[in-house]
């Protein structure tokens, strides 16, 4: 059928946004939630509900899970295994990419197919095919549910490797928290002398609409090894973030975050890399072997 129906596992604000897109989409959806309220105004718009999981599971081969994590799929799914053969489980709940790859295996032993998912959208995003959610898992079992999925946001298929999509997933999540706790920090700093985080956002957002420059000049310095300080070097960072760090104290706030990225820094130039690009960090963070 061109809109399969589908079981959706998990009525959290992602699940439910799912749902949601899926029934706006035409599709069938079967539902089931350990808190079966949550699905009542869900099945008041269409969806079936399941009353158990086993029930849900033999509804439809495409079954979407949408968890707080791995540990409530295994809560679920675990005393529900004799409904698992046949079933294609597209678990679109994060974590790490170890637990992804254990999942699959889990899955397969079961007689599933495990696919991963991270999804890069708050639920707000969710049947906007602008938005993205990283998918890895066996190709071929990908791209016959990819139409399905794509009622959902866009698709970016990373690999069959089950782990890929929790580490994309990840590596963005790494890039988002620390940027965003650096506004804050720098919103406290601003707090402390007066300035609102209203005045403050056009240059905080100024800021971050430099950074993707920066990243595409040195991303193939980093493949390359490159560490030159061409245009920036060690010792000048240093002597910034020294002063961040000073900015920070005088204002009476927590220097915790400028620390950390000041002892990096220093330590990069006690091994001597006082000359070289800050991007020599990452031999820092994971030495290249000798
Ligand atoms: P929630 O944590 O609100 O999802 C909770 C769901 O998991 C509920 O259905 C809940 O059931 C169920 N659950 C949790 N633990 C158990 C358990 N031990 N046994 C049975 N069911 C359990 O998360 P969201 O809906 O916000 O997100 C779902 C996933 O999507 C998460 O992995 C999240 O990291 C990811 N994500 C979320 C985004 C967001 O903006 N919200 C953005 C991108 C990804 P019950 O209702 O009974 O408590």
């Amino acid at each position: 059928a061109a809109t399969p129906s589908v079981t959706v596992i998990g009525l959290g604000p992602m699940g439910r946004a799912m749902v949601g897109a899926f029934l706006d989409a035409g599709h069938r959806v079967t539902v089931w939630n350990r808190t079966a309220a949550k699905a009542d105004d869900l099945v008041a718009r269409g969806a079936e509900r399941a009353a158990t999981v086993e029930e849900a599971l033999a509804a439809n081969e495409l079954v979407v899970l949408s968890l707080t994590d791995y540990d409530a799929l295994y809560a679920i799914l675990g005393p529900a295994t004799a409904a698992l053969p046949g079933r294609v489980l597209v678990n679109l709940s994060s974590d790490t990419p170890a637990r992804a790859r254990e999942a699959a295996e889990w899955a397969a032993r079961h007689g599933a197919v495990h696919l991963t998912g991270g999804v890069q959208v708050p639920p707000s995003g969710i049947g906007n095919p602008e938005s993205s959610t990283f998918y890895s898992g066996p190709e071929d079992v990908f791209e016959a549910h990819r139409p399905t999925l794509e009622v959902l946001t866009g698709a970016d298929y990373r690999g069959a490797d089950p782990g890929l999509a929790a580490l994309f997933y990840q590596l963005q999540m790494d890039i988002f928290w620390t940027t965003m706790t650096s506004f804050v920090h720098a919103t406290a700093v601003a707090r402390r002398n007066g300035i609102s985080a209203e005045e403050f956002l056009p240059y905080a957002s100024s800021t971050a609409a430099s950074v993707p420059g920066f990243l595409a000049f040195y991303a193939p310095r980093l493949d390359a090894r490159r560490y030159e300080g061409d245009v920036d070097n060690l010792a000048m960072g240093l002597a910034s973030v020294e002063h961040i760090l000073h900015t920070t104290e005088d204002a009476g706030v927590d220097t915790t975050l400028p620390a950390t990225v000041r002892d990096f820094m220093r330590r990069a130039v006690e091994r001597g890399r006082a000359g070289e690009s800050f991007i020599s960090l990452v031999e820092e963070f994971a030495p290249s072997a000798a």
